[in-house]
């Protein structure tokens, strides 16, 4: 599932090779991939920008905004002319230049949505993990006075919008830190260590172009490499690259999440 490092990618590629493109045509093969919130229709116009919040996508097309979650399996696609696959394709883009924008989406849970308020769907999310203003100073404010426990608190995205279940593992490694930890049992120092993973594990995945286990790849079709770097997801059984004991999996609310339970012990009552 595309989180921020993923979609960062993405965005980026799309500045390169769609940014200006005017759309001269939409077709949705699948209904419900995507949602209208804007009564002139249809809407052909040039794309005048392109930026991410969280896991949003977001373009600006004239005057209204197309944003792009991408939920569990949605790949977002540019192509350059010519035939292209239609298997699990629900909504195309044509571009006056022959270019094409391609949403894929094997699960359908990806939307698009097309609106004039696109703050509708950010206001309600928490400051991006990438944003500058987000600081170590920030996030123990953010993090003061709440009882949740850590993971559940990292992926709510009205806290904190990007991480997902792969990330959110990788930086409770990096800090040391057990998922199920309460955030009251935190440090000081746990809580400084937790900021920097974040940060740094965001940035390296980024460099990597994202993690492919299943179904992303970035806006030129191509997999991530950041799968050979996880430290902990996806690694069940296999010895923690610290302290040699096998890394575990537990299902916690739903989600399977990675830890050592050498490196990362449970503090406090739980
Ligand atoms: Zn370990």
């Amino acid at each position: 599932m595309p989180e921020l490092p993923e979609v960062e990618v993405i965005v980026r590629e799309l500045r390169q090779t769609v940014m200006n493109e005017e759309i001269t045509d939409i077709k949705v093969l699948w209904k419900k991939s995507l949602v209208r919130h804007h009564d002139h229709q249809p809407v052909f116009a040039e794309i005048k920008d392109i930026r991410r919040y969280g896991k949003f996508i977001i373009l600006q097309v004239g005057h209204v905004f197309l944003l792009v979650h991408l939920r569990m399996s949605g790949k977002l696609i540019v192509h350059q002319g010519g035939p292209f696959s239609r298997k699990h394709l629900r909504v195309y883009i044509t571009f006056r230049s022959g270019k094409s924008l391609l949403f894929y989406d094997p699960r359908k849970f990806g939307r698009m949505y097309l609106t004039a308020d696109a703050q509708q769907f950010l206001s309600p999310l928490g400051m991006d993990a990438l944003d500058p203003g987000f600081s170590g100073r920030e996030f123990a404010r953010l993090l003061a006075g709440k009882n949740s426990r850590i993971k559940s608190f990292l992926l709510d995205q009205h806290h904190l919008a990007g991480l997902g279940n792969i990330y959110t593992d990788e930086c409770l490694y990096r800090a040391g830190v057990h998922p199920q930890t309460r955030i009251s049992n935190l440090s000081e120092r746990e809580v400084a260590l937790l900021f920097r993973a974040i940060k740094k594990t965001l940035q390296g995945a980024i460099e990597h172009m994202g993690t492919t286990l299943a179904d992303y790849r970035t806006a030129e079709g191509k997999k991530g490499r950041h799968q050979r770097f996880l430290k902990v997801y996806d690694r069940e059984q296999k010895p923690c690259f610290r302290c040699k004991n096998p890394v575990e999996k537990k299902w916690i609310n739903g989600r399977g999440t990675h830890f050592c339970p050498v490196c990362q012990p449970l503090k406090g009552k739980s």
